[in-house]
């Protein structure tokens, strides 16, 4: 009787182990070290592919080359620079997407386009220049364009929220919970909307 349930669970025990062993192999592959491994459990998904945002068009008195001191060049209305950051993000994004907008164009659009560009606009572009180019989507809730700035691997999505003065919240996608417990009064109703943009997959160990 002993015999045959030790043999039993010993079985089962190598059965075990040996699903084990592949599936951490697996991981290990995949990643470089067990620790690496079981800081990746789990990895969100964006299901739906990101907007474009579009900056708003300036004066044409602006068509033209700008130079600063460190021989950098740049035109606002194209937009154009000559600086790496510049050129880097425009291998990436097309046209006037506010993502290839480096710091030169930033610091000129704030100097003087405020009359265009929305206190919302010069939120993303902090985020950008803060956090790295971004996966943006945006929403409309109670009649307020709502942008969610994404960037790939991070947990936390930007919410900024296009009211006066301009709202900045953090959405935790992992744990479905705001930063600092700072909310906007539609939060369920968003809380919905990114549920449809975005699915966490977890590898259970
Ligand atoms: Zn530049």
């Amino acid at each position: 009787m002993w015999k045959k349930l030790f043999k039993e669970n010993y079985y089962k025990a190598v059965n075990y182990m040996i699903l084990r062993s592949n599936y951490y192999n697996r991981l290990i592959k995949k990643y470089n070290s067990l620790e690496d491994a079981a800081d990746n459990r789990t990895e969100i998904l964006a299901l739906q592919e990101p907007e474009t945002i579009v900056l708003p068009e300036i004066p044409q008195a602006y068509n033209k080359i700008f130079r600063v001191k460190d021989a950098v060049h740049y035109n606002p209305f194209t937009p154009y620079c000559s600086c790496d950051e510049f050129l880097t993000a425009r291998n990436e994004f097309t046209g006037a997407n506010i993502n290839v907008v480096c710091r030169h164009l930033h610091v000129f659009y704030q100097r003087n386009c405020s009359a265009v560009f929305t206190p919302a606009h010069f939120a993303l572009l902090e985020l950008i220049h803060k956090f790295g180019k971004q996966s943006f989507y945006t929403f409309a809730i109670d009649g307020k364009q709502i942008y969610a700035a994404y960037k790939d691997g991070n947990e936390w999505l930007h919410i900024i929220v296009e009211q006066k003065p301009v709202q900045h919240y953090g959405f935790n996608l992992l744990n479905k919970r705001w930063s600092y417990n700072s909310k906007p009064a539609f939060s369920d109703e968003l809380e919905e909307k990114i549920s449809g943009y975005f699915t966490v997959r977890g590898c259970s160990l």
